[in-house]
């Protein structure tokens, strides 16, 4: 079996004067698409979980396309072009943008990278630090060395890594980054509630998602469930899903896109019972593989657009309708 999983975030034409957020052209998205077309068959969350449940077998070569977030981009730009070439998705969701019309955490980061220069960005987080906690901050100490922190952000310049490694990796507590986060936000977007609305999907289009079999759980709050343990990571999702049964969202199963990617294996070992039993089928992370089988299912890879055949920096390519493996970045 090759079941190959490309994910998407942001969709749209607009380019920021900082890197942040790098929007996804339509036409390049239909050029993927068609490009993957070549060696896959795409397949659907029900296909995926039928496969999973019922053991209905898959093609050979398979494809799910999935998109994290919830953002409005994905849905007015990205959704009428998969119903257009008849590609089912996944658009993985977050809760807490329903209960009181916030902005994620992460999204902010995004939006202040975006907006503003980094060193700069850094010095305004070494200042609200202090503000915070009345000590100074030294970036260079809290973070890894330059070859780990390459490793880690292929794509991104030394600074763009460092920073990013800050604020992803729970490095300060996260109160304390919540709240500078929150202040330099609110210094570009004084009216969080109307950013929201206008940023994630409506109640109205998941309850449309769902309907169609197209939704699926990224986390209440997108945390990272890398440090939770059991407790907590079923917490989350129990949160999650009282917040899409708030909206009128009821479902029997579902799939995870885990926030960042990543998860441990002794956490989704242990929870495995509890996970199957709340009708959470299969996870997917950012490991760059191709799934060869479905023997974890909490475990799936998947690859993003820019690693996909077609993307900017792929992995593989599309050789008569066979896939060769180009790059040592892939997980073999
Ligand atoms: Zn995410």
């Amino acid at each position: 079996m090759n079941f190959l999983s490309v994910n998407y975030h942001y969709i749209g034409n607009t380019t920021y004067p900082f890197s942040g957020i790098y929007e996804l052209p339509v036409d390049v998205l239909i050029k993927q698409l068609n490009e993957l077309k070549k060696a896959f068959s795409f397949i659907s969350q029900k296909d995926l979980m039928d496969g999973l449940i019922g053991g209905k077998p898959f093609p050979e070569q398979s494809c799910l396309i999935t998109f994290d977030d919830g953002l409005a981009c994905q849905y007015d730009l990205a959704l009428p072009v998969l119903d257009e070439l008849q590609i089912p998705a996944v658009f993985f969701v977050n809760g807490e943008p329903y209960k009181d019309e916030c902005v994620l955490h992460i999204h902010k980061i995004h939006w202040c990278r975006s907006h503003i220069e980094t060193n700069v960005f850094m010095n305004l987080i070494t200042e609200e630090y202090k503000k915070c906690t009345g000590s100074y901050l030294d970036a260079d100490s809290i973070s890894p060395s330059d070859t780990i922190l390459k490793k880690l952000y292929f794509y991104d310049d030394i600074n763009v890594a460092r920073l990013k490694f800050i604020l992803s990796r729970n490095v300060l507590p996260g109160d304390i980054e919540k709240k500078i986060i929150s202040n330099i936000f609110r210094r570009l977007v004084p009216d969080e509630r109307e950013f929201s609305r206008k940023f994630y999907m409506s109640k109205n289009e998941l309850i449309y998602l769902h309907s169609r079999g197209m939704l699926g759980c990224h986390g209440f709050n997108h945390k990272s469930w890398l440090n939770f343990d059991k407790i907590n990571f079923l917490k989350d999702i129990v949160e999650w899903k009282e917040m899409m049964r708030k909206i009128g969202i009821d479902y029997k199963n579902i799939t995870l896109s885990y926030p960042y990617g990543h998860i441990k294996d002794d956490l989704i070992q242990e929870s495995a019972k509890e996970l199957s039993e709340m009708g959470v089928v299969a996870g997917f992370t950012v490991d760059r593989r191709i799934n060869r089988d479905l023997k974890n299912p909490y475990s799936l890879a998947r690859i993003d657009t820019n690693d996909a055949p077609g993307g900017k920096y792929p992995l593989m390519e599309i050789v008569n309708k066979k896939i060769n493996i180009t790059s040592e970045r892939f997980i073999t």
